[in-house]
């Protein structure tokens, strides 16, 4: 089955809001395992919408719209999608007599416009939408599937976990089963070197590779008939992919470094404070969702000025760089009490031969293992926010080797 993903709305091309819902969408498809050939966008405008349907119909065996359910004149998606397929539009009258209940006990009148929200194309199934107004529906008719999702991202989420993800998984008769290996340390062509055979030769399970500007993510995805049978594909590669990176496949269950550090902290009973100079808080911010329970991560302070380090760890600017990262983390791991300091030193720039402008980082450890430092690679500091992303993941990294007391 091949999908097209079409979102309706004017202000997805003025740029004014970003089509979250194709790329949710997307990637909530190919745990399907259905592949998505193309995503659209287009206005609200009449013409244009009967185009875009037609072609994604043409084109599609599943098409899935989000946006234009809504009860105003200029809302289409479900009038234009039933014309497309020789479909009348039929009143669900429990549909109706629902909104009406929902608008009494609001204590608010019923606009007569709304009354279009219970209309859905002949033969529709409905996909209830509890989070909003504007119920969904999916239609089969000559081979298309169509399932219509309102605009509002968390009402399109929502919809699509409890109700369309269901229907649609009903029309397989198997099943996916995926194992995200998240890698750092090794770079994606690097990567695509060593698993050459790995990434062009499979079939079952495949294996995908997802870059960003500090990991690379391989998904390894197998289907069959059940779970277990889908899994017992996918753990022998898991485990080849395992021998040919070593520890830099640092989780196949977490969705970031930042959980994988956190469960080694209390794994081990340790607590951390860290004190960021040239990230600005950017490593603290990464443990802002894991459960503060927990109490892995103590505090974290960020340092901008020499005034800062005074007044809050007594700490001089020192000249030598790795040195000064170090008396941070000391400093930060006596103020707070913590088992370990972590420390992001002062941003190093420094230029190539031609001319290109690169910084390094010191990163400190002070804690149960003794004190280490590391100088990150000299990178191009034109990007800052990619610069310190990158920074952060390296000191991310280097902290999880020094829990494991594995290879820095
Ligand atoms: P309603 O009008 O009842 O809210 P609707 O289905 O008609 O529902 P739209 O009017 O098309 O939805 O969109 C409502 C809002 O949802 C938009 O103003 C926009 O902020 C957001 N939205 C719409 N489509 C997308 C999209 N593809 N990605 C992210 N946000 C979107």
């Amino acid at each position: 089955m091949n999908c097209e993903i079409l979102c309706v709305g004017s202000e997805l091309l003025l740029g004014s809001v970003v089509n979250t819902n194709a790329a949710f969408l997307s990637q909530e498809l190919s745990t399907l395992g259905i592949n998505v050939y193309h995503h659209s966008v287009v206005g609200d405008n009449p013409d244009r919408l009967k185009d875009a349907v037609a072609i994604a119909l043409s084109r599609s065996d599943l098409v899935i719209t989000t946006g234009g359910l809504g009860p105003t004149y200029d809302d289409l998606t479900k009038e234009t999608v039933a014309e497309a397929l020789g479909l009348k539009m039929v009143l669900h009258q429990d549909i109706l007599n629902n909104m009406l209940i929902a608008f009494r006990h609001y204590g608010k009148d019923f606009p007569k416009n709304n009354v279009k929200q219970a209309y859905f194309p002949q033969g529709s199934t409905i996909l209830p939408n509890d989070w909003g107004s504007a119920p969904s529906c999916a239609i089969e008719h000559q081979g298309k599937t169509v399932i219509m999702l309102p605009g509002p991202p968390s009402e399109t989420k929502n919809i699509w976990n409890k109700y369309a993800k269901a229907y649609l998984e009903k029309k397989s008769d198997s099943v996916l089963f995926s194992v995200f290996c998240r890698i750092y340390g090794i770079g994606e062509s690097a990567l695509e070197e060593r698993l050459a055979d790995l990434l062009k030769n499979s079939l079952n399970p495949t294996v995908a590779p997802y870059a960003s500007a500090s990991e690379v993510v391989l998904r390894v995805t197998a289907k069959a008939k059940t779970v277990d049978e889908a899994r017992a594909l996918v753990m022998p590669v898991v485990e080849q992919i395992r021998t040919e990176v070593g520890d830099c496949l640092y989780t196949t269950e977490k969705n970031s470094m930042a959980e994988v550090v956190f469960d080694l902290l209390k794994e081990k009973n340790l607590t951390l404070a860290v004190a960021e100079d040239s990230t600005c808080g950017l490593f603290t911010t990464k443990f802002g969702d894991i459960d503060k329970e927990a109490q892995a991560l103590y505090s974290g302070c960020v340092l901008l000025n020499a005034q800062a380090r005074q007044n809050l760890l007594k700490v001089d600017n020192q000249a030598d760089e790795a040195a000064d990262a170090a008396a941070l983390a000391a400093a930060i791991k006596e103020h707070s009490g913590c088992s370990l300091g972590l420390a992001i030193g002062k941003m190093h720039e420094l230029t190539d031969e031609a001319g290109t402008p690169l910084a390094t980082v010191q990163i400190a450890l002070d804690g149960p293992y003794g004190t280490k430092t590391i100088q990150t690679p000299p990178r191009r500091r034109n990007d800052r926010a990619n610069f310190d992303v990158i920074t952060v993941t390296r000191a991310l990294d280097f902290l999880r080797r020094y829990l494991l007391n594995i290879q820095l």
